[in-house]
């Protein structure tokens, strides 16, 4: 048996653990990043990389804002494989009913200083052309970007490693708590800090935490440059992510910068099995040809799945275990952790050097699901 020792150990490389390596390595402090498989390859990989602000509450708006803003500055030091493109986000409102949730959020987003433009049906086809007539509108929020998110974790993995961190692909972690994490070969390393972002395979590390598996589904066109120029996504998205019980699918378009459009997007809890559902496939297909006819013609050249990790209150847990001084936790991102990797990092090491978080960090500490459970 060897033993090595970090300060800080954090077990999980998608875009969240790699974002913590990263802050934790340019703080000074000697980290290792460990996977059982490869930088980005969980839900990191299948995900849609839409870097947006929401506002579900006041904190998922904190945390998705903040972040959005951390990557606005980090632009200028991401390669081009990032493929960051400033398309904005265009929420569409299927009715008059739905325009009411138009007006509600961009007094929301005005209040709180993000531009957001109202679209009537003409402005709304100006700016996309091939959704389908008769939308009663839509809200243009600019500062929405997408970027390609396995490329952005390895940007971030790598400039940890430019700050001496270590990378250590192929650990399966067993066990993690108590400032020791055991590997599956029998392995041990010690560290002060333990950062628990495994994603949807939190609780396998850290038993008793609320995170279920939500599977979702994308789908990925072949080229067809300028058929879409925003990130286009139906109002009743917001309906389809909030359900906690049915199968749910969502008209969610994104442009790749390859002329590519990437088709989302669907939920399931208790599907944990990642093959693709031909039905929960079709489903989706079904509802991105309601709004955009055009896509009937179009060749889907790739599907697959992926794993949110979701939390009751649909907030992810940032900060220390309640339960083992060493354990952090930075899990429970949802279909937001592309977005809120960097502030998830961000607060995280500031709370563990003492530093002041930008937003407060109370909303998503680990001990309030236990509140939950207990109240
Ligand atoms: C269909 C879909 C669309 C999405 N679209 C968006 C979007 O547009 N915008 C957005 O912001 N978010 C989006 N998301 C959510 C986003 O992809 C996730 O929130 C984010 O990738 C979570 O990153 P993570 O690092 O926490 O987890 P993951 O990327 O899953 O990484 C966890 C890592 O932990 C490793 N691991 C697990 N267990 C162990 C162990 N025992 N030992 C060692 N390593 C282990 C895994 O190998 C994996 O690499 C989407 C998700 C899905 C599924």
């Amino acid at each position: 048996m060897t033993s090595q020792s970090y300060d800080v150990v954090v077990v999980g490389a998608g875009i969240v653990g790699a974002a913590c390596a990263d802050e934790f390595a340019r703080r000074g402090m000697r980290v290792a990043l460990l996977d059982r498989d490869m930088v980005g390859g969980g839900a990191t990989a299948a995900g849609m990389g839409h870097i947006v602000t929401m506002d579900d509450s006041e904190a998922q708006f904190a945390l998705t804002r903040y972040s959005q803003q951390l990557w606005q500055t980090l632009r200028p030091e991401l390669p081009d494989d990032v493929e960051y493109e400033d398309c904005g986000t265009i929420w569409v409102a299927a009715d008059e009913e739905e325009m009411q949730e138009v007006f509600r959020k961009q007094n929301y987003y005005g209040q709180r200083g993000v531009p957001a433009e109202v679209l009537d049906p003409n402005a709304l086809r100006e700016c996309e052309p091939n959704l389908r007539e008769g939308i009663a509108g839509g809200l243009r929020v600019p500062e929405d970007v997408v970027l390609y998110p396995p490329c952005a974790a390895r940007f971030l993995m790598e400039r940890a490693l430019k700050h001496s961190a270590t990378l250590r692909v192929g650990s399966v972690v067993v066990e993690a708590g108590q400032g020791i994490v055991r590997l599956a070969n029998g392995s041990e390393i010690t560290a002060e800090i333990i950062v628990n972002a495994t994603g949807a395979w939190a609780p396998e590390l850290t038993p008793g935490l609320e995170i279920k598996k939500r599977k979702g589904h994308l789908a990925i066109t072949d080229r067809y440059p300028g058929y879409l120029r925003h990130q286009v996504v139906e109002l009743g998205y917001l309906k389809s992510a909030h359900s906690v019980r049915s199968d749910s699918v969502a008209f969610n378009v994104q442009p790749r910068r390859s002329g590519q459009l990437l088709i989302g997007s669907s939920r399931q809890y208790g599907a944990d099995h990642k093959e693709v559902d031909a039905v929960i496939l079709a489903r989706m297909l079904q509802r991105a040809q309601e709004y955009m006819p055009g896509l009937r013609q179009m060749s889907t050249i790739r599907t697959w799945t992926g794993f949110r990790a979701a939390t009751p209150d649909k907030l992810p847990l940032i900060g220390p275990s309640p339960v083992d001084r060493t354990l952090f936790l930075a899990t429970g991102h949802e279909g937001l952790g592309i977005t809120t990797s960097l502030g998830t990092a961000r607060l995280l090491a500031d709370l563990i050097t003492g530093a002041n978080t930008a937003i407060p960090l109370a909303p998503y500490l680990p001990s309030r699901t236990r509140e939950h459970v207990h109240a």
